[in-house]
């Protein structure tokens, strides 16, 4: 079976993981540093990401870090990874669903600014597919509303719009490393961004809540070389030197994983052009996508029976997503089918082709013949 998503690992990141074993340090150590201030020079920030164990840790530690809690409201997109929203929850938020835009599937700000109210916290959109989301438009609405623009970018490190890199769009940006993304740490994540307070408390967190800086301590005695303080509430979602060495040396590939997704997009996108029941990933003025997914929609109501014949022909072809508020979870709180029309017709025709770096034009071709045949039949 062909994967829809795989990870490109090759001798030089075997010999890294092996040096860490080899060394002094299996957690926190100088890779853990090193990888921090280069995911940090790929966002475009100055100060260190703050690395964790997961896209998942990430989004938990932003919502943390941004002071989300009870009482507050994330708005947030049903068309997403449903940890998206499910991290907000756990900071005692309340879900607040808003459609997506036609073209790229992204959070709509024009849908944003109806949904916003005095309560709004965060305004969390995602880089679907690997395309940026319009960061100037909701960044401009949250911050109308006094809240925060997050943007969970799990699939799209190295993007950029208009120039600005994806991590120096919005507010707080979060990261996923897990295999299928662009670059993997076997599980990882990371968060950036320009704000020293939320970097500050993003490190607290996934530390467990130690308060490391001295000025901030209560006690200003000389206490003993042992002494730390807590102030806040943490978890340890600390990556581990062994997998951030992993995430290093995949960084020096990033620019050839990039150009490899953007041919097989190009490839895909020429195959399938000028059939009436498909329609191909937008690609919006100003934006240089990281294509993580490429996201095919299929119109004529054969979705099913295209994926099908897919997988029937070995080809591992996924739904990104079922929508967030179809969830159970999410029907128990009042969410209806029904409610994100934009979001709800994406999905029930979306089915994502294979994509990683080493999927050879060969494969793309046979994926394009199986998809063209089907649609002719
Ligand atoms: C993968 C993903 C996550 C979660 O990342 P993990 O590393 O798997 O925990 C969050 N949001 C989106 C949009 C994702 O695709």
């Amino acid at each position: 079976m062909l994967p829809y998503g795989r990870q490109s690992i090759d001798e030089s990141d075997i010999a890294a993981v092996a040096a860490v074993l080899r060394g002094d340090w299996l957690t926190t150590g100088p890779a853990v540093d090193a990888f921090e201030r280069e995911i940090a020079a790929v966002a475009g920030c100055e100060e260190p990401a703050v690395t964790v164990t997961s896209g998942t840790a990430a989004l938990h530690t932003a919502y943390a870090a941004t002071g989300v809690g009870p009482g507050d409201e994330v708005i947030t997109t049903p068309l997403t990874f449903f940890a998206t929203a499910t991290c907000a929850m756990w900071q005692g938020a309340t879900i607040v669903f808003a459609d997506v835009c036609e073209d790229t599937g992204n959070l709509d700000p024009v849908a944003v600014e109806a949904a916003v109210t005095d309560r709004t916290k965060v305004v969390a959109g995602v880089d679907y597919a690997g395309h940026p989301i319009d960061a100037p438009a909701l960044s401009k609405v949250a911050h109308a509303a006094g809240a925060v623009l997050l943007e969970d970018a799990a699939h799209s490190i190295a993007g950029s719009l208009d120039g600005v890199p994806v991590g120096s769009l919005a507010d707080v940006t979060t990261f996923s490393f897990f295999p299928t993304k662009n670059l993997t740490t076997a599980e990882g994540g990371a968060v950036v961004s320009h704000s020293a307070e939320i970097l500050g408390a993003a490190r607290d967190f996934k530390s467990i809540g130690y308060t490391r800086d001295r000025a901030k301590w209560c006690s200003q005695e000389d206490e003993g070389v042992w002494y730390y303080e807590v102030h806040s509430l943490g978890l340890n979602y600390r990556l581990p030197d062994v997998l951030a060495a992993l995430g290093s040396n995949q960084l020096t590939r990033i620019a050839k994983f990039k150009k490899r997704r953007q041919e097989v997009t190009d490839r895909y996108n020429q195959g399938l052009a000028d059939i009436p029941e498909l329609v191909l990933p937008a690609h919006r003025p100003g934006a240089d996508p990281m294509w993580h997914l490429y996201p095919l929609r299929i119109v004529d109501g054969r979705r099913r029976e295209l994926f099908d014949h897919l997988r029937a022909n070995a080809v591992g072809v996924q739904v990104n997503y079922i929508p967030v508020h179809h969830q159970p979870i999410f029907a128990e709180l009042g969410w209806r089918k029904g409610q994100f029309p934009i979001a709800e017709a994406y999905s029930a025709q979306e089915i994502s082709l294979p994509m990683f770096p080493s999927l050879t034009d060969d494969d793309i071709d046979r994926v394009i013949d199986l998809v063209r045949s089907f649609v002719r039949a």
